[in-house]
């Protein structure tokens, strides 16, 4: 059988390398929809690449012709329709515009390949609400947590006792304190074991990325904040664990390569060739170490945004991509991403989680606050 996938987020990292798994595997997958935000050149070669029904780019209109037999899809009609002819809906976009994608695919029951974190930290509820009721395959893509669904055997409800996410640490890992504020957007954008877009090696450096890991695995596995913990493993080669009632743990390992969760997403429970098995012995020491929150408030402030609840991982995450974006361009420090993000937890008032266009409000008021905050404006 041919799985036909509509990717939303095709010129991204994740996009891209959905792309190697299926040009690697053509007679199993094929695109019904390819959507990006607006990189024109790269859908277009992508559309001429995999001849898929549908085409279109989220930001702005397209002004170059598509292939024979790909229809462009604009504005409204993108939701309304990207999803109308696939099996596998492989939401790969970044950032909170990813939850409306997750959103319309949970409502069409469709299979989810879930590689945007935003659709759980801030949609948690309305995504597992309307998951829960249509019995869906929420699959997940983030290594971590594709590594958890593997060590529980594929099965999001198996009994367990704590699940145990690993971080690289990030570039900045063992840093002095006082060096943090020197550190620039350059020195964080050199993630030492993953290769991925630079929102997220950002995130990845603050430790944010961590804390969004634990809200996901919280809404995945219905754990218990208390149930999930976190270590350091700098070689990024056991990807998560999950500890059992009886003291077992179970590991999964592989090189740090996020095909492998993607072509797992699609293929599981089958498994078929991916990447070559770890060299333990050329790899040789594994490390583990406790993780340093007090370097990294922003792990702490996502954790007890999760805790919190309602809007307020929607507000964390809104102040964080202003922030992120301002970082980036050298307009704040790297310790100041964590107080843009504190100051607007502290200004938005906390609701409880009503109803998506809810969550589009507080976004814009957050982002607002955050942009206050840096611009002074
Ligand atoms: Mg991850």
């Amino acid at each position: 059988m041919n799985t036909r996938i509509s990717l939303i987020g095709c010129s991204g990292s994740i996009g891209r390398q959905v792309c190697d798994v299926v040009r690697r595997y053509p007679e199993r997958f094929s695109f019904s929809a390819l959507v990006c935000g607006s990189d024109e050149k790269c859908l277009s070669a992508l559309a001429e690449e995999f001849r898929p029904a549908f085409a279109a780019l989220a930001d702005r209109e397209i002004s170059i012709s598509l292939p024979q037999g790909v229809r462009q899809l604009r504005g409204e009609e993108i939701l309304r329709h990207c999803f109308e002819d696939c099996d596998v809906a492989f939401i790969a976009a970044s950032g909170f515009s990813g939850l409306s994608y997750t959103l319309r695919a949970a409502a069409l029951k469709k299979k989810i390949a879930l590689a945007n974190k935003e659709s759980l930290v801030c949609g948690g509820e309305l995504v597992m609400r309307e998951a829960e009721r249509a019995g869906l395959d929420l699959v997940p893509v983030d290594s971590e947590h594709s590594a958890l669904f593997q060590a529980l055997s594929f099965r999001r409800d198996a009994p367990y006792a704590k699940l145990i996410l690993t971080a690289s640490g990030g570039p900045f890992f063992r840093l002095p304190k006082e060096k943090l504020n020197e550190v620039t957007a350059q020195d964080a954008l050199r993630h030492p074991t993953w290769k991925m877009g630079g929102k997220i090696t950002i995130d990845s450096a603050t430790l944010l990325n961590k804390g969004y890991e634990v809200i996901e695995a919280k809404w995945l596995y219905g754990a218990e904040f208390s149930q999930i913990e976190t270590v350091v493993h700098p070689q990024s080669i056991v990807h998560s664990l999950v500890a059992f009632e009886d003291g077992s743990v179970m590991a999964q390992l592989a090189y740090p390569d996020m095909r492998l969760p993607i072509q797992l997403a699609l293929t599981y429970p089958e498994r078929i060739p991916c990447l070559p098995q770890p060299d333990l012995s050329a790899l040789g020491s594994l490390q583990f170490y406790p993780l340093e929150r007090e370097n990294f408030p922003c792990f702490d402030l996502a954790v007890s945004a999760g805790k919190q609840g309602g809007t307020a991982p929607t507000v964390l995450n809104a102040a964080a991509e202003v922030a992120v974006t301002a970082f980036l361009q050298n307009r704040i420090t790297f310790l100041q991403i964590a107080d843009t993000v504190s100051c607007a937890l502290d200004l938005i008032p906390f609701e409880r989680v009503k109803d998506f266009g809810q969550l589009c409000e507080t976004d814009r008021r957050a982002r607002i606050c955050a942009e206050h905050y840096i611009y002074g404006k």
